[in-house]
């Protein structure tokens, strides 16, 4: 099922984390980090090489994190948002790179609404259902809406006439159920 082989790794940059991913050896991407440094791309899209500067680090190492095994490289992108998130809001640490892929976050959270709003459809209906079908209780005798069984099955009276309704069945003597009456 699973195509292809994928690292999630962090460089920590001191209060400060990257998280990364790659397909390569870890050891190799750790190189084109560092070399990458040295050839100084320090653009916006590059904001690891200018954190290193500022900070005087001149060996990036990068940390692995988890081996993750991917179909589309998308798939492995949301992985690393989801390790940015995670040690952005569960460990506390800042994170240093952006998003890679702006619309997962927002998909997950349009998703969750469409299933939110589904269940919320799907409730009523099953409400609309459940009034509209009635049902006989047994021992009260008494024609009810579905939706009100719950309630219904509560209610003194009809505790009180299942166990008339037990004791009716009941032979004392044999203390046991009156077979051919409970036919
Ligand atoms: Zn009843």
């Amino acid at each position: 099922m699973y195509k292809m082989k994928g690292i999630i790794y962090k460089v920590d940059l001191g209060g400060e984390i990257y998280v990364g991913s790659t397909t390569t050896k870890l050891s190799k991407r750790q190189a084109n980090h560092n070399s990458d440094l040295r050839k100084g791309k320090f653009t916006d899209k590059h904001k690891l090489y200018s954190k290193c500067v500022e900070k005087n680090i001149e060996n990036i190492k990068c940390i692995w994190v988890e081996d993750y095994n991917f179909q589309k490289i998308e798939h492995l992108r949301q992985r690393e948002e989801y390790y940015r998130k995670n040690f952005n809001e569960i460990v506390g640490c800042s994170i240093l790179n952006t998003n890679r892929c702006k619309n997962s976050y927002k998909d997950d959270l349009d998703s969750n609404k469409k299933h939110k709003e589904k269940g919320a459809e799907r409730r009523k209906i099953l409400d609309k259902y459940r009034s509209s079908i009635r049902y006989s209780c047994l021992y009260c005798k008494e024609e009810l809406s579905l939706q009100h069984r719950t309630r219904h099955e509560r209610t003194q009276r009809h505790c009180n006439n299942i166990l008339d309704d037990v004791l009716d069945k009941w032979d004392f003597n044999k203390n046991n159920l009156i077979y051919n009456k409970c036919l």
